[in-house]
């Protein structure tokens, strides 16, 4: 319930205007100029086109169904005339003021009472699955006076009999049936929202310990409630939040994120599962602790607000993959290594069934009933009062005023597609009553939702897979490297080999010049030795030369 999101004009409740508001006739220019639809402008998300979003598309849908007569019905009302006219053709509901007048309102779609779970599930809620499974968040709703079939339409099982299956079943099954086991997930936790007279709470909390097992938890939140005096006692400690699915969890608190504005529940049990017999047993051990909850606190299911949180997460494949943008593919590929960054849409349903929207005076409470009572449409009136300054354009939406309206942040003013059940009996006896949901429901068509995708880059697996790429190489070095010693040390051993070899051939060369030098200088000695004789001889040759001469020049 964000105050940022785009809203209608406000609309009157008559009759003509809730026509306009109903067939969109009414602000249509307004609409067409602010689109519905919203897309992050984060790093982490992308600008996404799809072509099913209308201008519309982000507007709360709200059906109304009216459910059979009831054996009370029939006998307390016998000789009256229902408080409702159903056109389902028109999508139009006609309200009796009296025998004389009567005003009539149009909705998204008219149920009559004899819609079958089928059809309701279809027409209602199926688009919101759809939506979810393609990345949005949505929230289906049931809203109405107790006994009039919000856990029916919602919470319906179906085990003795399919057809009777109700949304929630319907949707886990249409969710698991399109995803795939290996590349996405589907968790789901499952809460309820209880109110409490504060004096009480403690004797509360000793039961619910009782009920569900002594735990700790339990024991600390005992002594904590017993330091406040009654009257210190803030609103929100008294509205509990407790896990069905872990009951021993049991005033769960809400964190808001300061960055984002995001409300969470920290200790809330998350179930992954890929299999619908598991969500079906889930869905069952939900029921009991809720019933075993309300018995012990002496009240009925009918009197807490019931919260089915499935979040998927799917990976976008190939087929997603080409919708993307050339522009986009250039961002994407901007990022290091951003071409092979996956994408993935993380996307949120709630299914919401509501607490009995009666007055106090209607639900036949007494005492400690009637107290409890009191504060479960307290709130009620939170969200009551949150649609209204919601659908009149209020600047200041009272979200934080209980849990409830906390966890339905996204729904009416946020980013979710919601689709808004309203249910009604036939009987004149509640006409007070039928006229207040009728009403909620009209002012609940005013609000458009800014829905937005949820996609962003898989930073996770990435990393994952570039973790495991990092091992991989690492491996890779080693064994490259082990195998380079391997190497290195054979190369040297054979270069050694060689040396030694080279030095071998080097030694006997030396051997042998030595040898050579020692012929050489025995040569040049015996040289040397004849070279003396020759000068000797040349001496003596030349000293007996100058007789010849002259005895020879004599005889001439
Ligand atoms: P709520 O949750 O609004 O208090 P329930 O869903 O418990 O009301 O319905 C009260 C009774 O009316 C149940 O017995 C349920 O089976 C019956 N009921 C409600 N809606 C229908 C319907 N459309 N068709 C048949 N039975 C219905
Ligand atoms: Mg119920």
């Amino acid at each position: 319930m964000g105050s940022t999101s785009k809203r209608q004009l406000p609309l009157s409740s008559s009759s003509s205007s809730s026509s306009r508001a109903a067939s969109g006739q009414g602000n249509a220019a307004v609409r067409s100029k602010t689109p519905a639809s919203r897309r992050s402008v984060t790093p982490n998300s992308r600008v996404h086109s799809n072509e099913d979003d209308s201008a519309d598309s982000g507007r709360v849908r709200v059906a109304v169904r009216l459910r059979p007569r009831n054996a009370d019905d029939l006998l307390s009302d016998a000789d009256f005339a229902d408080c409702v006219e159903l056109q389902p053709e028109m999508r139009r509901l006609k309200l009796r003021k009296n025998n004389w007048s009567s005003e009539s309102y149009r909705f998204d779609e008219v149920f009559m009472e004899s819609a079958s779970q089928r059809h309701v599930y279809e027409v209602v809620a199926k688009p919101v699955v759809e939506s979810v499974l393609n990345g949005y968040n949505g929230t289906v709703m049931a809203y109405g006076q107790t006994g009039t079939g919000k856990t029916y339409t919602l919470g319906r099982l179906g085990n003795d009999d399919a057809s009777e299956r109700g949304i929630m079943v319907r949707a886990l099954e249409d969710i698991i049936a399109n995803t795939s086991p290996t590349s996405d997930s589907v968790e789901i936790s499952y809460l309820q929202v209880l109110q409490c007279e504060p004096v009480d709470n403690i004797q509360y909390v000793l039961d619910l310990s009782l009920a569900v097992g002594s735990c700790c938890f339990s024991t600390i939140l005992v002594r904590s409630i017993l330091q406040f005096h009654p009257a210190e006692i803030v609103h929100s400690d008294i509205e509990w939040l407790q896990d069905l699915l872990a009951p021993e969890k049991i005033n769960i608190p809400i964190t808001e994120d300061p960055r984002t504005g995001k409300y969470r529940c920290l200790v809330l049990q998350l179930l992954k599962f890929e299999i619908l017999t598991i969500f079906y047993k889930q869905l069952q051990i939900g029921e009991a602790n809720r019933h075993a909850a309300n018995t012990k606190l002496n009240t009925e299911s009918s009197r807490s607000h019931a919260i089915l949180m499935v979040y998927v997460r799917r990976s976008v494949h190939k087929k997603v993959e080409d919708e993307i943008s050339s522009q986009e593919k250039v961002n994407r590929s901007d990022v290091p290594g951003g071409s092979r960054i996956p994408i993935v849409r993380k996307s949120k349903l709630l299914i919401v069934d509501l607490a009995g929207s009666e007055r106090v005076d209607k639900s036949g409470s007494e005492g400690q009933l009637l107290e409890e009572a009191k504060f479960i449409n307290l709130s009620l009136t939170s969200l009551g009062k949150c649609i209204n300054a919601l659908a009149e354009n209020s600047p200041h939406i009272p979200i934080r005023d209980s849990k409830l309206t906390r966890l339905l942040r996204d729904s009416f003013g946020g980013s979710a597609r919601t689709s808004l059940i309203i249910t009604i009996g036939p009987s004149a006896r509640h006409h007070a009553e039928t006229t207040s949901t009728i009403m909620f429901g009209q002012r609940a068509m005013k609000i458009v939702n800014m829905v937005k995708l949820k996609e962003e880059f898989d930073y996770e697996s990435l990393c994952r897979k570039l973790e495991k790429q990092v091992d991989q190489l690492t491996e890779e070095i080693e064994r490259q490297q082990k195998k380079n010693l391997v190497t290195r040390s054979e190369f040297l051993e054979k270069e050694n080999t060689r040396l030694e070899l080279e030095m071998k051939d080097f030694l006997n060369e030396l051997n042998h010049q030595k040898d050579l030098n020692v012929l050489m200088r025995d040569e040049v000695a015996s040289l040397e030795m004849s070279l003396k004789h020759s000068k000797i001889k040349l001496a003596i040759t030349m000293s007996v030369l100058p007789c010849h001469i002259v005895i020879t020049l004599s005889i001439i």
